[in-house]
C-alpha cells in the first residue's frame, strides 16, 4: 500500500482549477481543502479526510478540474487510474450511470453559476444514446408500476394437453402487458426489467392472486377434474424463504387444493441446490408439484437432476423444433427416457404441428403445450371453450 501512495506536504496544491483530469485519489491520511474562485474571491467548498475520494468528478466525465485541492496537513493519497472508474462505469447499470451523470451535470452547472461562468456546457459524453436507453427504461418501469396498480396486467392461460387422452390437463399462466402506446409488451422484456428491481415481487403476487381467482372460478363451475395452473417463479421470488408458506396460506384461505398449483422454475435459476431442495421438500409435503422449466437451455448441467426431485421437466421449444431431424429425435428420445427413469413427466413446449405431437407421443412424452393445442388465451375465452 505504502509503495503505491503519494505524499503531499502541508500547503501543496494537489491539482488546480482548469487542470486536465489526470486521475482521482483515495485519501489515506491527512486533510484536504477543496476551493474555487468566485468573482475573483477564493471560496472553500469542502474539507476532505481519510477514506474519502478526491478528484473523481473530473475523471468520471473527463472534464477539466472545476476546483483546486490543497493539502491542509501532510497527506498520503492512493492514486486511482481514470480507466479503473471508466471500466466500472461502463459495466454499471445504465440507470445508475444516468443518475450519476445527471447529478454531476447539475453540480457542475451550480458551480459554474456561483463562479459567474455561464460558458459551462454539458459534456458530450453525457448526452449519448446510452442515456436515452436508460431513461426509456426508467420510464417503462414507472409505467409498469402504474399498470400494476391499475390492474392492467392480464394473466393469460395456455393449455397443456395430456397427449394420450387428448384432454386438457391444465394451463400455464403467462402474464401480458397491454401498453397504451407500445401495444403488447412481451413478458420476456418487462419481466427482465421487473427482475432488475423489486417490482417483480408485487407482479408475482398479482399473477398468483389472479391464478387463485381462476382456480376458484373453475371450481365454482364444477370443472372436473379440476385443471392445474402452472405459475412461473422469478429469481427474487425464490429468494423469499417464506415463499411456500405464503403460497399455502393463500391457497388455504381460498379453500384451494395445493396440488392444483404448479410452480415452474427455469433451469438457469437452479444453482443453489440446497435452497431449491428445501423448496421441493416443502412443496411435496403438501402435494404441490414443481417443474424444471426451459430444460436444456441453461448451463446444460445434469447436476440438479441428481439431487433435486422435480416432478416435471419442461422440454424447451428449441428441442421440439429439432424433431424434423434424426439427431433431434434421438436427443428428445434420450431426454424423455431419462425423465421417466427419474419418475418425472415431460411437458414439451412450443408444439406447433401434428407431426411434432405424433413423434413426442411415440417417444413417450406425456404432455404437449404449444400453438397446436392452443395459444395463451384470456380467462374469459378459456371459460367459453
Ligand atoms: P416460458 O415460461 O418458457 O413460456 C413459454 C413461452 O413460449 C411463452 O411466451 C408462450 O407464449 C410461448 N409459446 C407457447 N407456445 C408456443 C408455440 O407453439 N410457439 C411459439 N413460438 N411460442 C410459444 P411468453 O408468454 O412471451 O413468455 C415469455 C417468458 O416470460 C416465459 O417463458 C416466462 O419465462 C416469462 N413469464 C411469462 N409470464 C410470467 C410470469 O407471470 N412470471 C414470471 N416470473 N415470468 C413470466
Ligand atoms: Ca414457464
Ligand atoms: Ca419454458
Amino acid at each position: 500500500m505504502q509503495l503505491y501512495s503519494v505524499l503531499f506536504k502541508t500547503g501543496d496544491t494537489i491539482f488546480a482549477e482548469g487542470d486536465a483530469p489526470s486521475g482521482a485519489f483515495l485519501i489515506e491520511s491527512g486533510r484536504i481543502e477543496i476551493s474555487t474562485m468566485q468573482f475573483g474571491e477564493r471560496r472553500v467548498l469542502a474539507e476532505l479526510g481519510p477514506g474519502m475520494l478526491l478528484g473523481e468528478m473530473a475523471v468520471i466525465d473527463d472534464s477539466t478540474r472545476t476546483a483546486t485541492a490543497c493539502a491542509l496537513t501532510h497527506c498520503r493519497l492512493t492514486p486511482i487510474d481514470a480507466d479503473q472508474f471508466a471500466e466500472r462505469l461502463a459495466a454499471a447499470d445504465p440507470v445508475v450511470r444516468a443518475l450519476l451523470m445527471s447529478q454531476l451535470t447539475r453540480y457542475r452547472s451550480v458551480l459554474a453559476t456561483l463562479a459567474g461562468d455561464h460558458s459551462v456546457q454539458v459534456h458530450p459524453s453525457l448526452a449519448q444514446p446510452g442515456d436515452i436507453g436508460a431513461f426509456n427504461k426508467i420510464r417503462l418501469e414507472s409505467e409498469l408500476r402504474a399498470a400494476l396498480e391499475r390492474k392492467e396486467l392480464d394473466v393469460r392461460l395456455q393449455p397443456i394437453e395430456e397427449i394420450i387422452s387428448g384432454s386438457i390437463a391444465g394451463y400455464e399462466a403467462l402474464v401480458r402487458w397491454q401498453h397504451p402506446e407500445r401495444g403488447a409488451v412481451s413478458p420476456a422484456e418487462f419481466i427482465r426489467l421487473a427482475e432488475e428491481t423489486s417490482l417483480i415481487v408485487p407482479i408475482g403476487d398479482y399473477v398468483f392472486a389472479r391464478v387463485c381467482d381462476m382456480l376458484v372460478e373453475f371450481k365454482r363451475r364444477g370443472r372436473k377434474p379440476l385443471p392445474f395452473i402452472a405459475m412461473n417463479l422469478s429469481a427474487r421470488q425464490l429468494e423469499d424463504p417464506r415463499l411456500v408458506e405464503r403460497i399455502l396460506a393463500h391457497l388455504r384461505k381460498r379453500d384451494l387444493p395445493p396440488d392444483r398449483l404448479k410452480l415452474e422454475i427455469t433451469e438457469s435459476l437452479v444453482f443453489d441446490y440446497a435452497h431449491i431442495g428445501e423448496l421441493l421438500v416443502r412443496c411435496h409435503a403438501v402435494g404441490m408439484h414443481v417443474a424444471l422449466d426451459d430444460f436444456g437451455t441453461g448451463y446444460s448441467n445434469l447436476g440438479p437432476l441428481l439431487t433435486l426431485k422435480f416432478d416435471q421437466i419442461k422440454l424447451d421449444a428449441s428441442f421440439v423444433r429439432a424433431l424434423d431431424r434424426p439427431r433431434g429425435v434421438a436427443l428428445v428420445g434420450v431426454i424423455v427416457a431419462m425423465a421417466r427413469a427419474l419418475d418425472c413427466d415431460v411437458i414439451a413446449e412450443g408444439v406447433e404441428t401434428r407431426e411434432q405431437r405424433e413423434i413426442l407421443h411415440k417417444l413417450g412424452c406425456r404432455y404437449a403445450q404449444g400453438w397446436l393445442v392452443g395459444k395463451p388465451a384470456t380467462f374469459a375465452d378459456v371459460l367459453k371453450a
